[in-house]
């Protein structure tokens, strides 16, 4: 079982709800980016090239609740920047909860065994942490040795206290097949961590090293023989069946960016927390004053290269929705 049984009824029963009322567009995930300050400087970032004075600035406590009432998406995905610098973040994530969110706080954890204490394992809240390879992958990733290290114990010791630990890996050229294997099979079977969420990395704009973002090709082959052999069955991955398909070119889609939006400390992200073209002043005119039909593959040259769930997970999920194939599919494997 990949995603816990609570939260696909959950998701499920609000995906229903939607049809029901023939709302076409609807938040699945809310990306909430408290700050964009991080106490990492990854080379692969485009989030922490702001001016001191941006980096200073966070999100209150009320901001959030603001925004997750506005939208109402059932799961929110915090990130930054660096959530654990962020002073309320034992607040934001309590206030989270309270609302019957599911939570996933995303972490680098250089922080986190500090901070361990501010929060208590709960149903609806899970860990999900930075983790980009092995040992020498993920420290060069992060552009500081240790960091892999740090992070392992982290994730150790939160599941020895109960939490849910799940994690985040984004790949690069300089992964290959084998490399995706390994550091699955590590956080899978070894650091038994409860699931994974994977991605190609995204071609931000801002990034100091343009050079190792991966093309839609490479993209596909890799995962295509990355799961191969049964692997992708035995891994706990964090997505749909379909959007596992996608990943190694068993099916395409086009994005559905207004399913995970972002809001930061300049309000609604125009189109997706991986592009900037601008920001609003709430969901609902970020819904209705984007022009979705020119994002995508295909559609815009700053989304050529990807492939990343905020765009396409949606797709998956709603797909899914729409067979009955599809969803007995997700209901029992990958
Ligand atoms: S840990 Fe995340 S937010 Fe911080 S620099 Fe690295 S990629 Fe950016
Ligand atoms: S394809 Fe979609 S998710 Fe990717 S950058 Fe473009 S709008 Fe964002």
């Amino acid at each position: 079982m990949s995603i816990p049984l609570r939260q696909k009824v959950r998701v499920g029963a609000y995906l229903m709800s939607q049809r029901l009322r023939h709302i076409d567009k609807f938040p699945l995930v809310l990306q909430l980016e408290p700050l964009y300050q991080c106490n990492l400087e990854c080379a692969g970032c485009g989030k922490i090239q702001h001016p001191d004075d941006i980096l200073r600035r966070r999100l209150t406590v009320q901001q959030c609740i603001d925004a997750i009432e506005e939208c109402g998406a059932p799961v929110v995905s915090i990130a930054g920047g660096e959530p654990l610098v962020h002073k309320e973040i034992g607040q934001i994530v309590g206030a989270l909860l309270e609302r019957k969110k599911f939570v996933y706080l995303c972490t680098n954890a250089i922080l986190m065994e500090n901070k361990l204490d501010l929060f208590k394992p709960n149903p609806y809240f899970a860990w999900s942490i930075h983790m980009d390879g092995l040992k020498d992958r993920h420290d060069a990733s992060v552009c500081r040795d240790g960091v892999f290290d740090k992070a392992v114990a982290a994730i150790k010791e939160a599941k020895s206290r109960g939490f849910r630990v799940t994690t985040n890996t984004t790949f690069f050229t300089q992964d290959d097949a084998t490399s995706v294997r390994d550091v699955l099979d590590f956080l899978n079977d070894d650091l038994k961590v409860d699931n994974m969420q994977i991605s190609p990395a995204y071609a931000y704009e801002k990034a100091p090293d343009q050079d190792h973002f991966m093309g839609v090709e490479r993209t596909r082959a890799i995962f295509k023989e990355a799961f191969a052999d049964g692997r992708r069955k035995k891994w706990r991955l964090n997505h749909s069946p379909l959007f596992l398909d996608f990943l190694e070119g068993k099916v395409d889609f086009s994005c559905t960016a207004w399913g995970i939006p972002c809001y930061s400390i300049f309000g609604w992200q125009r189109p997706c927390y991986l592009l900037s073209d601008g920001y609003v002043g709430s969901y609902k005119e970020l819904l209705e004053t984007t022009e979705w039909e020119k994002y995508g593959r295909g559609r815009n040259p700053k989304c050529a290269n990807c492939m990343a769930h905020c765009g396409y997970e949606p797709t998956a999920v709603m797909s899914t929705m729409g067979s009955l194939r599809e969803s007995l599919r997700a209901a029992v494997a990958h």
